[in-house]
């Protein structure tokens, strides 16, 4: 059943196939506080739910922000 709702494209998809920003704290780059701080700006939480291709999409700003900065 769809019953999960990604925040960013807002389709429906099966809650296993629903993400949070937390995988990134399994990634080396950027440091997960930093990843945190990041998506605060953006006002997504650790709870927020997102299909994978918007957490691709997410997780390349993300790099691509993290590597301007340093
Ligand atoms: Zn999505």
């Amino acid at each position: 059943m769809k019953n999960a709702q990604c925040k960013k494209c807002l389709n429906k998809f099966e809650e296993k196939k629903i993400f949070t920003i937390q995988q990134f704290q399994y990634t080396k780059e950027p440091p997960y506080k930093w990843t945190l701080e990041f998506f605060k700006l953006l006002e997504i939480g650790e709870w927020d739910s997102f299909c994978e291709n918007c957490l691709m999409d997410y997780s390349k700003i993300l790099n691509n922000v993290w590597k301007n900065d340093t």
